[in-house]
């Protein structure tokens, strides 16, 4: 334990072929997680090798919407993480007893994310997708640290309220000085069945106005990457442990996700 500080985060490397993204939001429930297994999934139907860390704290949902209940196995000293849906999988959840809340603190959580970085074996990944807690927390300072490459991606909601906080916790990312690949804006509009008509149940622009917030804040470009539909079903697939973009790929909303996915 003592040497884990000199441990070597492969993905540091510049050297490194893997691309990987930090999935962040402002606050929780704007749908972080179901985006994460959701884009990976998508990546990983597309040929490419994928991974996921859940390093949200305190909803590490990631292997209940993966359908994972394996735990990971040690070999000599490597974790195995379970694999779900062609996806590498490792997550907080897997490491505490049985559903009891963390109450870890800056430097333990520090230390955890190097270690599923540094001594989980992840094989040679093309994409490696992090599950960040809610917030500006100092996750987000530990993910620059150890992997100062890694390129953010901003959820949202649609809401005026929630656009403020996200964009917050994008524009962390200037003094980091990491690269916000976008933003995604989850629950934009629903459509009853047997309708077309969409209801903007939580308003409308949150996406637009943390992309052009962040664009401004950072002097660099920040897309608006796709706005993702509210869709009971998703609710439904991800309770059952199935990504919605392999369980209903027609659905509008598994449609922006691949587009979204294959925008990366
Ligand atoms: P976060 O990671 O931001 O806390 P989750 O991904 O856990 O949010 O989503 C919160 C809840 O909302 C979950 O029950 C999830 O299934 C549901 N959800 C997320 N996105 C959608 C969507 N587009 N349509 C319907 N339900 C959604």
């Amino acid at each position: 334990r003592g040497n884990q500080a000199e441990k070597e985060i492969p993905f540091a490397k510049p050297t490194s072929l893997t691309r990987v993204f930090a999935v962040a939001s402002g606050k929780g429930g704007v749908g972080k997680s179901s985006v994460t297994v959701n884009l990976a999934a998508a990546m990983a139907e597309r040929g490419h090798k994928v991974g996921v860390v859940d390093a949200d704290i305190y909803g590490h949902s990631v292997p209940r919407m993966l359908g994972v209940s394996a735990s990971p196995t040690k070999v000599e000293d490597m974790i195995m993480p379970p694999t779900a849906h062609d996806l590498k999988v490792i997550s907080v959840g897997m490491f505490t007893q049985g559903n009891q809340p963390v109450v870890w603190r800056g430097p333990m959580l520090h230390r955890a994310l190097q270690q599923f970085l540094a001594d989980v074996f992840w094989g040679d990944l093309d994409i490696l997708l992090m599950d960040l807690p809610p917030g500006t927390g100092d996750i987000a300072i530990s993910v620059a640290q150890l992997v100062p490459n890694a390129e953010i991606l901003v959820v949202t909601t649609p809401q005026q309220a929630a656009a403020e906080v996200a964009e917050r916790a994008g524009a962390i990312s200037a003094q980091t000085h990491q690269r916000v690949a976008g933003v995604i804006e989850n629950m934009s509009y629903y459509i009853a069945p047997g309708s077309d008509e969409r209801t903007y149940l939580f308003g409308e622009g949150g996406g637009q106005l943390v992309a052009d917030g962040l664009t401004k804040a950072l002097g660099a470009e920040v897309p608006l990457l796709g706005q993702v539909p509210i869709d009971i079903r998703l609710r439904e697939a991800s309770d059952e442990g199935t990504p919605f973009v392999l369980g209903d790929p027609e659905a509008a909303a598994s449609q922006t996700l691949r587009q979204v996915a294959d925008s990366l």
